[in-house]
């Protein structure tokens, strides 16, 4: 596809057309069925939206001038909200910038339409629901157990030094989304009078934008906090542990912003407990390649199918130490060789596996007492380990461990290892990926002009 504003448009419209055929899918394999699997009054199966997606790449297509240059204003308005000058985008956690952020999110959702809320871990979300006039004819199923909550969103916090894309494309585009879909949602009526052969949105959906909070480990320490309590992985103790470099807790921090945590809330509004689960059935992120594999193949947009389960290991290793001048080579027990090895297994351990979705990086070293003249007396090793296999994984942080021992037996340091964070890789849901693939077909066909 050629590059350059219209790709604004087109990941939007994967975005909302992807929420659309998404929206109307029945239930995931493997979960129980639900009532909204029945056929429709009017004849159209539920699940059905081949009729919308063109009417709807249609509109899309029309928009696409206005879509890109608001889109593109307000990627420039946020990007100003830094500590560091442009292009550099730095907007920590609850700080002044990310409080002007959360302001302007906030303010974009409201203009698109969107009802807003904050919940109690301090995400922004923003909710449209199709017509509740069309809900009312099937009053049995208009409650929170049927209706479909299709989600999108990502976040606004940087690390030091980002770039102006991480994360706010998610967010601005999920909002512009909703707007689209909802514009487009008025020009039809119920009564099917619509003459670009478009289908109106008939099912009761719900799309929701969300701008996590805390998704970055910048301050706390700990990426995705939010998310991690909605996940049910993260408690009430877990967030009031969390400190940052001056001592100040999450709490106290989010206060500072405007947010009155409440982490049993937020995490009561996502609870699986059979009603909720049925609300929120999709998620789908939009979010700037990070690495360059689209990039060098000349894609402008890839589907995500595995997330990587990233694994973090702590290594130590401690010698005596002594003077550069009159500690013999023969006596050493040099705690940086014994890193240096372990580095190099570490590579070598990696590249055993023979798959290029393995990779392991020695990122950081701490070393003692770190001066020229001095046989390092303790290396701290700072080990990161993904794969979205999860035995791979597995086998690599095992082989990390044992290597540890080996080299440290091996020049006669003593060693410690401490797995300090191991998450399960995870597989996108075969609906998602199947209707992202669908709409990019249906993009390609309908906006052949614009790409
Ligand atoms: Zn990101």
């Amino acid at each position: 596809m050629r590059r350059g504003h219209t790709v604004c448009s087109i990941v939007i419209a994967v975005a909302v057309v992807c929420a659309l055929a998404v929206g109307g899918s029945g239930s995931e394999d493997g979960t129980k069925p639900w009532k909204d699997e029945k056929p429709w009054k009017d004849g159209s199966r539920n699940g059905t939206f081949d009729g919308l997606l063109p009417g709807f790449a249609s509109y899309v297509r029309q928009s696409a001038g206005t879509t890109s240059s608001r889109l593109q204003d307000q990627l420039t308005v946020l990007r100003s909200f830094s500590d560091d000058p442009y292009p550099a985008v730095t907007r920590v956690l609850f700080t002044e910038h990310d409080v002007k952020a959360r302001a302007y999110v906030r303010g974009l959702m409201v203009d698109a339409g969107l009802e807003v809320t904050v919940d109690g871990m301090g995400s922004i979300i923003g909710s449209w629901r199709t017509d509740r006039a069309d809900w009312a004819d099937r009053a049995d199923d208009h409650d929170s157990r049927t209706h479909v909550v299709v989600m999108t969103g990502s976040h606004t916090d940087a690390i030091p030094l980002a770039g102006a894309y991480d994360g706010v494309v998610g967010v601005l585009g999920g909002i512009e989304a909703i707007r689209l879909l909802r514009e487009f949602d008025g020009r039809f009526r119920r009564d099917g009078g619509d003459p670009g052969g478009g289908a109106r949105l008939r099912h009761p959906v719900e799309f929701q934008v969300v701008m996590f909070a805390s998704e970055e480990p910048t301050r706390f320490g700990l990426s995705c906090v939010a998310s991690r309590v909605y996940g049910g992985v993260l408690g009430r103790e877990g967030v009031e542990g969390l400190r940052d470099g001056g001592g100040i807790g999450f709490e106290e921090a989010a206060r500072g912003a405007g947010v009155a945590v409440d982490v049993e809330g937020a995490r009561a509004a996502y609870r699986d407990d059979g009603v909720t689960r049925a609300k929120r059935r999709y998620f789908v992120e939009l979010h700037i390649e990070q690495g360059k594999e689209l990039e060098d193949a000349g894609l402008d947009i890839g589907i995500v199918t595995h997330i990587a389960g990233p694994a973090s290991v702590t290594v130590s290793f401690k010698g005596p130490g002594g003077h550069a001048g009159g500690l013999m080579m023969r006596d050493r027990h040099d705690a940086s060789l014994a890193a240096a090895e372990l580095a190099l297994d570490v590579e070598g351990l990696v590249k055993r596996e023979g798959s290029s979705d393995t990779v392991g990086t020695v990122g950081s070293w701490q070393v003692s007492p770190n001066a020229v003249n001095s046989v390092p007396r303790e290396v701290v090793l700072g080990i990161d380990v993904r794969d979205i296999d999860g035995p791979r994984l597995d086998r690599v942080v095992q082989g990390v461990k044992e290597r540890a021992k080996v080299v440290a037996e091996k020049r006669g340091v003593e060693y410690a290892v401490e797995v300090t964070n191991h998450d399960a890789p995870a597989t996108s849901s075969g609906r998602v990926v199947e209707a992202v693939g669908l709409t990019l077909i249906v993009l390609l066909v309908v906006l052949e002009d614009l790409v």
